[in-house]
């Protein structure tokens, strides 16, 4: 029979081949990546707007990053009206390379807040993991798990496996008949779209179409327009009254 004491309650233990207590000290507080997700319209980027803030506050310095804005611009907009401007992502950016350029122009990065974070390839996850663990950054990342397929995001699916937090992000987004909204439909001329790009973003620029497989005409982006569903309605497709259909995200 072994005893147990209070440093033998962490679960993490039990997987580890030797006694970590006195070897833990010895490394360095790692950063923590976190990831905030939930689905469109909920508040993520007024809440990383907000986050930003409060660490700044502190004396803390952060990089704001953002891939695929929905202003066309590389900011942080949040549905509100709060705005940051943001560093853009690319495809092929390194985040690990964005954080040692601010250090080679003097400035120390303590944190790190990502918008749009499902868009992000999961290699970039990796590498923001890299540098909670290794150079000791915050990640906050924000994004939608599911795309309209309500399949994960390459992106998010990474974030689920790598991050040390995952936070679903309070702020409820209802569906048309009152239940928690979960999935974002794509919807064109009254149905539910089930195939098709998994990236097709903007409402106010229409026609920012990633996947080259088979890009999106124009005209059928002036028509398409996403919904916020609970997962009953996503599943049958009843989209509720006229009235439920409009003021969210007109990709026109
Ligand atoms: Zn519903």
């Amino acid at each position: 029979m072994t005893t147990l004491d209070e440093n033998d309650l962490d679960p993490t233990d039990a997987l580890s081949s030797v006694p970590a207590a006195g070897a833990r000290r010895a490394v360095p507080a790692a950063g923590r990546l976190k990831f905030c997700y939930g689905p469109m319209d909920c508040g993520k980027s007024t809440l990383a707007l907000q986050i930003n803030h409060n660490h700044a506050r502190q004396g803390r310095r952060g990089l704001l990053l953002v891939r695929h804005d929905r202003s066309g611009a590389p900011q942080i907009t949040s549905r509100i009206g709060i705005t940051s401007t943001a560093n853009e992502v690319g495809a092929d950016t390194d985040l690990r390379a964005l954080v040692k350029e601010q250090w080679a122009a003097g400035r120390h990065v303590d944190y790190l807040i990502v918008d749009e974070a499902q868009f992000l390839s999961p290699a970039q996850v990796e590498q923001l993991a890299e540098l909670a663990d290794d150079v000791q950054v915050d990640v906050y990342c924000f994004g939608i798990a599911t795309d309209f397929r309500s399949e994960l995001f390459p992106g998010a699916r990474r974030l689920f496996e790598l991050a040390d937090e995952l936070q679903p992000v309070q702020v409820e987004v209802l569906c048309w008949c009152g239940a928690t909204g979960r999935f974002n439909a794509r919807v064109r001329d009254g149905e539910v779209l089930r195939a098709g790009d998994t990236v097709v973003v903007a409402d106010t620029e229409p026609g920012i179409v990633e996947s080259s497989a088979s890009p999106l005409r124009e005209a059928e982006l002036t028509t398409m327009r996403y919904q916020v569903l609970c997962r009953r309605h996503y599943r049958t497709g009843h989209l509720g009254p006229a009235t439920a259909q409009h003021g969210q995200l007109r990709l026109t």
